[in-house]
């Protein structure tokens, strides 16, 4: 079965389109965030950020970046989160690779704030963590 938003770019389903071009759309996200809330996605289904190719990946945060200046210059913004969540433990609900553009104001509305916590590091082998990722990245 397609999921939403393979959905809306074929048209079943209404959106407020704010970019469309070969390989990708902008749509307003339906749950606003804050105003201007905005998703940009492939239109080539992919499950997410993860598994998307590079190229892909590079058209999708071009027009994010482009959306980002936008919602300061045109809508009032003081800053913007970008941001992509990844599998359901990550909070990802469509599985179709998407990136939130998200303007944030002063004052007004409250939106979010993303708390990183710190755990007690004492417990964790860093060097050894620190390995692990750096030798994956050398396959
Ligand atoms: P995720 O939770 O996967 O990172 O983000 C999915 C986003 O898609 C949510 O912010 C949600 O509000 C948005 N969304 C879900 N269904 C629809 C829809 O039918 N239309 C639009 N425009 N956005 C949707």
């Amino acid at each position: 079965m397609k999921d939403i938003f393979c959905r809306i770019i074929d048209g079943e389903i209404p959106s407020q389109r704010v970019y469309e071009d070969d390989d990708v759309i902008a749509i307003l996200d339906i749950s606003q965030t804050t105003t201007g809330h905005t998703l940009v996605i492939p239109k080539k289904h992919y499950e997410s950020f993860l598994t998307c190719p590079a190229e892909t990946v590079n058209k999708v945060m071009m027009i994010a970046q482009r959306i980002g200046q936008a919602e300061i210059s045109i809508l009032g913004a003081k800053g913007v989160n970008i941001l992509t969540n990844c599998g359901e433990a990550a909070g990802q609900s469509v599985p179709h690779f998407h990136v939130h553009v998200i303007p944030r104001y002063v004052g007004g509305e409250g939106g979010f704030r993303i708390e990183m916590q710190s755990q007690d590091t004492s417990k964790l082998n860093l060097p050894m963590i620190a390995k692990e990722i750096a030798d994956a990245l050398k396959d």
